[in-house]
């Protein structure tokens, strides 16, 4: 075997043991290939599953989380999905082999474009990446059969609840920056929103505003 087909293997055995079972999402993650999105220093390191350093001072998300939240999103081929976080793109590639359409909103515009190099690269044509705040959601494409977003928030920003469809998910991790928060599940019904903890997660804040870069 090549040094890349193992270290595909390991990796996708990582996600297995780490709880991601659904099929979809670990076919999906077998055809992004994590490497294309970590730049530099870091790269070599691309296919373990840890969270890495990205420009912006930002992290690319550990794959067995990713992959987590994905199967959390349960998302159906044609769904249109709306990710807060774009980061590296990682993320954004891997719903885009899901989901219909994917709007993916990052507050630097350095990280929208660099990811938008590599979904062209890549020809993901149903991705659309945007430099905005995501806190205030997307409301000309509103609303989102799903919403997933990859930074932490105290609360669930209200835009984008009301953002949500009845009957869409949004998965969030939500708590304090720097200490360990809660991934959260959050369903849209006819009457409000159900709420389920997942597990504990640790992610960059949510920031509000559009960066300097
Ligand atoms: N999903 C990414 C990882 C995201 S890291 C990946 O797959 O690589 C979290 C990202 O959220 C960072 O890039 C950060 O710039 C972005 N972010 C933080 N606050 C934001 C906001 N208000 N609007 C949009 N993006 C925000």
């Amino acid at each position: 075997m090549t040094d890349a087909a193992e270290q595909k293997m390991r990796f996708m055995f990582a996600l297995r043991s780490k709880g991601v079972t659904d099929t979809r999402v670990l076919s999906a993650m077998e055809r992004v290939d994590r490497g294309l999105f970590v730049r530099g220093l870091f790269a070599a390191r691309a296919q373990e599953d840890v969270p890495l350093p990205i420009a912006c001072g930002q992290t690319i998300s550990q794959p067995s989380v990713v992959g987590l939240m994905t199967q959390a999103l349960e998302v159906g081929p044609r769904d249109k999905v709306l990710e807060v976080g774009t980061g590296s793109g990682y993320q954004a590639a891997v719903l885009s082999f899901l989901a219909r359409r994917v709007y993916t909103i990052d507050r630097h515009r350095r990280l929208v474009r660099e990811a938008e190099e590599v979904f062209r690269q890549m020809d993901l044509t149903n991705i659309t990446a945007v430099a905005a705040d995501g806190t205030r959601g997307l409301p000309e494409q509103a609303p989102f059969d799903r919403i997933l977003v990859a930074a932490a928030a105290e609360d669930p920003p209200g835009p984008l609840l009301a953002q949500l469809r009845i009957g869409g998910i949004m998965v969030l991790p939500v708590g304090q920056s720097g200490a360990v928060q809660t991934l959260l599940r959050v369903l849209r019904t006819e009457s409000g929103f159900d709420y389920q903890e997942l597990r504990p997660v640790r992610f960059v804040p949510l920031v509000e505003g559009i960066a300097s870069e």
